[in-house]
């Protein structure tokens, strides 16, 4: 393996470090606590898991962690009636809404309806024309996340060739509004994309976010370049039949030997994501109060 490891579980710690040095600074020299409510409706099992994972953490940076669960045949207006209420919550400054909602309920109109000051998902159709028009905005976590790796990585991102590959709203049009915003050249590839190979291997910077298990073979990636895998898949053990196994977007063992610098899956962007949960809300809450934003937590 040449690749240099990105170690997102470390530095995802260090930003957890960075949002409890905010949360303690809020709190004894404004009277503040940040407050995270996390609204979960029905009882599917990796939510489940995530919005526990979520609660856990907000508590450990010393943040208030509110948590509503919702049965899965609750009515929209219920729904949106629990919203309203913790928009006009002073002592809310993050809402975040657990996805993918039951069919029933129309996710867009659900996001919507949360404050965008409070969207700390970044999901708000406010959030998206804001970072769209590079303007302040909360920025979806996945792809700040990824941000944050490749700024501490590279430092400047100016003039480097991003490939993008994935265009869903959550991971690849920010990430590459986000990578536009730090002046990279930017290609967003999907499942459309002619001669993606050789598209991909243009990029010193290439992040995949598809959602097929190790899609990225070395031979795509560009010697040297910096590999963001975004993806998180299970697939069968290789030699255990009882077990599964979490592989990302990328071949690992291949784009290691290619790579200059790498994501590993899992322990890469994965951690990163919560870790910016938690960046956005202290960053809300301070916005909400006229104070400075945490320096190095935003875009
Ligand atoms: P998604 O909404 O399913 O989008 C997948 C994207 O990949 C689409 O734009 C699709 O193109 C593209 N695609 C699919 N097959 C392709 C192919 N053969 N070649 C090129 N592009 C292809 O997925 P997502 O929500 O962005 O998530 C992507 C991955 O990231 C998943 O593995 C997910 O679990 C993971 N993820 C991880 C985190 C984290 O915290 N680490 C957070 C979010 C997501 P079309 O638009 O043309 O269909």
């Amino acid at each position: 393996m040449t690749a240099s490891i990105i170690d997102g579980k470390a530095f995802a710690a260090t930003v957890r470090g960075k949002v409890a040095e905010h949360v303690t600074r809020l709190k004894t020299d404004h009277g503040i606590m940040p407050g995270l409510a996390v609204v979960l409706v029905g009882e599917d099992p990796a939510s489940q898991v995530y919005v526990r994972n979520k609660g856990k953490q907000t508590v450990e940076v010393g943040m208030n962690s509110v948590e509503h669960k919702l049965d899965a045949d609750t009515s929209e207006a219920d729904l949106l009636a629990l919203i309203d209420q913790l928009n006009s919550d002073p002592a809310i400054h993050g809402i975040l809404v657990q996805l993918p909602l039951p069919g029933h309920l129309d996710s867009d109109l659900v996001i919507n309806s949360i404050d965008p000051a409070k969207d700390v998902d970044g999901f708000h159709i406010s959030n998206v024309g804001l970072l769209g028009t590079g303007q302040k905005s909360m920025v979806p976590c996945t792809p700040l996340g990824c941000l944050m790796m490749l700024r501490d990585h590279h430092g400047s991102l100016s003039g480097l060739n991003a490939v993008v590959v994935g265009r869903s709203n959550i991971v690849g049009k920010p990430m590459a509004q986000l990578l536009l915003g730090d002046s990279c050249t930017v290609t967003i590839a999907h499942s459309r994309t002619k001669d993606i190979e050789a598209m991909c291997r243009q990029a010193d910077i290439l992040v995949a976010a598809v959602g097929r298990p190790e899609m990225v073979k070395g031979d795509w990636v560009k010697p040297g370049a910096t590999v963001i895998d975004v993806g998180i898949n299970r697939i069968p053990h290789p030699t255990d039949s009882a077990k599964t196994k979490l592989v990302g977007d990328v071949d690992f063992a291949s784009a290691s030997e290619v790579a200059g610098a790498i994501t590993p899956v899992p322990g890469g962007v994965g951690p990163m994501t919560i870790a910016c949960l938690l960046a956005n809300t202290v960053t809300a809450a301070c916005r909400a109060n006229g104070l400075a934003e945490p320096e190095g937590l935003t875009a």
